[in-house]
């Protein structure tokens, strides 16, 4: 049977069980503003999407 060759860290190990992270998923720069939107949705602060005024703000 295999054996683990190293022991897990009090860090990994406590990190195992967390659904923190980091960065927010799915959140990309604007290409338009530089202002944090969701992925594939128009941006909230200017109204852009793949290069274009898609909503008028
Ligand atoms: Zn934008």
């Amino acid at each position: 049977m295999a054996v683990p060759a190293r022991r897990t860290s009090k860090k990994v190990k406590n990190q195992r069980r967390t659904h923190f992270k980091m960065s927010i998923p799915g959140m990309v720069e604007c290409a338009n503003c530089g202002d944090m939107r969701l992925s594939h949705r128009v941006c909230k602060s200017c109204g852009h999407y793949k290069g274009k005024e898609v909503v008028s703000k």
